[in-house]
């Protein structure tokens, strides 16, 4: 991953929007919203990491650091990682040089308690949260974008029987493997994640809204339409070339 003020020009993007954005951001939105899409688009963009907790977590263990390593033990036991020792993560990963210039948390926080013990982290950094974009879908729209997503059995290629359609239904178009329904991503499973949603992290919505960095954004539109407009939300504009 690089760091610091470095960086390879990205030949898709035009020259304008190579400056320098300070962006301290969190994405909030339930399973399916998209955000985790939204937010590699705006850290491509803007060169700032979008940090997700799983990937932290699997960084952490990767590199065999004592907090990964501790919190492998609550993954390999099927528990839930403790926030003290996810916020732990958090800090030590927010310490690292390339998140200076901002960082946009994916999945995090996901309950009240992680929102507070992370107010109190970017106090004690001095990182000042510029916004919270809140990625609105109703339940409807999540159902219905897990309900048609079929995996391929041997590659795990993922399509969409109406977004992302194979060549000949039911097989890979890559490796010609079978594609099956993910039990995560039936009805039941998808139900259950929204209701932990609903009751762990919707809050959150208000709670940042109550302290004036709520951007809520429509979430059932294309990808690109979606971007523009947090893109125009944070105030960065593009300019025309
Ligand atoms: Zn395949």
């Amino acid at each position: 991953m690089e760091s610091g003020g470095r960086r390879t020009e990205n030949p898709r993007l035009p020259s304008s929007v190579h400056v320098r954005i300070q962006m301290r951001l969190i994405f909030l939105g339930p399973p399916g919203s998209g955000k985790g899409t939204q937010a590699a688009l705006l850290s491509e963009k803007y060169n700032v990491p979008s940090i997700s907790t799983g990937d932290m977590l699997r960084q952490s263990v990767e590199a065999q650091e004592e907090l990964g390593l501790k919190a492998r033990e609550y993954m390999d036991k099927g528990a839930f990682v403790p926030d003290e020792l996810i916020i732990a993560i958090v800090k030590s990963r927010l310490a690292k040089p390339d998140c200076e210039h901002g960082f946009i948390l994916d999945g995090f926080p996901r309950t009240f308690a992680q929102s507070e013990a992370l107010d109190a982290l970017l106090d004690s950094l001095s990182y000042p949260l510029d916004a919270v974009i809140n990625i609105e879908v109703t339940s409807e729209v999540v159902l219905s974008r897990f309900s048609g997503r079929r995996t391929c059995r041997d590659c795990g290629h993922i399509y969409h029987i109406v977004n992302l359609p194979p060549k000949t239904p039911g097989i890979c178009d890559d490796c010609g493997g079978i594609l099956s329904q993910r039990d995560d991503d039936k009805p039941e499973a998808i139900t259950k994640r929204l209701h932990v949603y609903m009751v762990q992290t919707a809050p959150l919505i208000q709670y940042y809204q109550k302290r004036g960095k709520l951007i809520s954004v429509p979430g059932d539109k294309e990808v690109d339409v979606i971007h523009q407009s947090i893109v125009e939300s944070l105030g960065l504009t593009e300019r025309n070339t």
